[in-house]
């Protein structure tokens, strides 16, 4: 059994990949729900869903979210009544969020409701994909224009605010979803996705539990850097890092994870940090981290596997 924690579309690109590199070997995947969002009434996870689109097979590829082909006559029929219409939901997309909504009101945890959509859209029977909590979190930023839900930071305003901090509501309450720990305990290896280390990987080091066993595993943990070339490919985690006083590098996000890391993956173009990840104690792998397509994305995955 492998195990990976992950955000969205960086986390789905590379679980693409490595889904088509594990044959039938279980592959659980943690994902962070911080980005989770009600809007319209409407409980929305964008993380969870986005992974689900990706490891099934109709995911929007030249977005990265969202599903292939959709259109947004919903969203634009909503402009009429003067509603905020700045967070993009197709109309076979809004179908996932009214099942959703309708299975929260119903009692269904957030761990059932993933597993249903899952089940829903084929994804193959040896994947499991795991919301980080049950609990309802929300992932907040304070910039210099205000307080704002990182989805209005991301995509409302377009990354322009500037980052002073960033807080996990509810977190204190939030105890690892069931299976989560489990995952991590018995996994052959774990593997931290290319994926934004302050809001996506960073809320789930925040549940409760979970930062706990992967310091106690006895599995090998493995890290992939969201960073090439020293920027995100795409996204605020450069923003956020600078936000938050931290250097915007590889060898940063190597030190969040190093109490419970032992490899670092890091791109040829970011090879000059080889050193000072292996000063910290680490090991490192220096290859094309560039995902540009699924074969690509298996190629970075079977590297990584010959790690375990
Ligand atoms: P989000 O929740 O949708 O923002 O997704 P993630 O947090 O999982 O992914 C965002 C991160 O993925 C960004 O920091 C990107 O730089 C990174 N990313 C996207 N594509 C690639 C890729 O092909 N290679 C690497 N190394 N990182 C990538």
């Amino acid at each position: 059994m492998l195990t990976a924690l992950g955000g969205g579309v960086g986390a789905a690109k590379f679980l693409e990949g490595l889904s088509n590199v594990i044959g039938n070997e279980q592959l659980n995947v943690i994902v962070n729900t911080g980005d989770d969002i009600k809007l319209g009434g409407l409980n929305i996870s964008p993380d969870v869903d986005t992974i689900i689109y990706r490891l099934s097979g109709v995911v929007d590829r030249k977005k990265g979210w969202g599903l292939e082909g959709d259109t947004f006559n919903f969203l634009n029929s909503l402009k009429r009544f003067g509603l905020e219409t700045w967070f993009n939901i197709g109309d076979q997309d809004i179908a996932t969020h009214i099942y959703r909504t309708h299975l929260k009101s119903k009692g269904f945890s957030a761990t059932q409701i993933a597993s249903r959509i899952a089940k829903a859209f084929g994804l193959a029977d040896n994947i499991s994909v795991l919301p980080m909590t049950d609990h309802d979190v929300e992932t907040w930023i304070q910039t210099n224009e205000g307080e704002m839900h990182f989805q209005e930071y991301l995509v409302k305003k377009k990354m322009k605010p500037e980052v002073c901090r960033v807080t996990v509501r509810d977190i204190d309450q939030a105890s690892a979803a069931p299976g989560v720990v489990d995952s991590i305990e018995n996994a052959r290896a774990i593997i931290v996705c290319p994926s934004n280390p302050i809001i996506s990987i960073g809320p789930i080091l925040q549940v409760k539990g979970i930062r706990d066993a992967l310091k106690k595993t006895k599995a090998q943990v493995i890290a992939i850097s969201p960073l090439v070339g020293g920027v995100p490919l795409k996204g605020p985690a450069d923003r956020l890092m600078r936000g938050l006083g931290l250097e915007v590098s590889s060898a940063q996000i190597a030190r969040l994870y190093s109490e419970f890391l032992d490899t670092m993956v890091i791109d040829l173009e970011d090879a000059h940090e080889n050193q000072a990840i292996v000063d910290l104690g680490l090991k490192t792998l220096v290859v094309d981290t560039v995902m540009s397509d699924k074969e690509k994305a298996s190629i970075l995955a079977s590297s990584v596997l010959e790690l375990i």
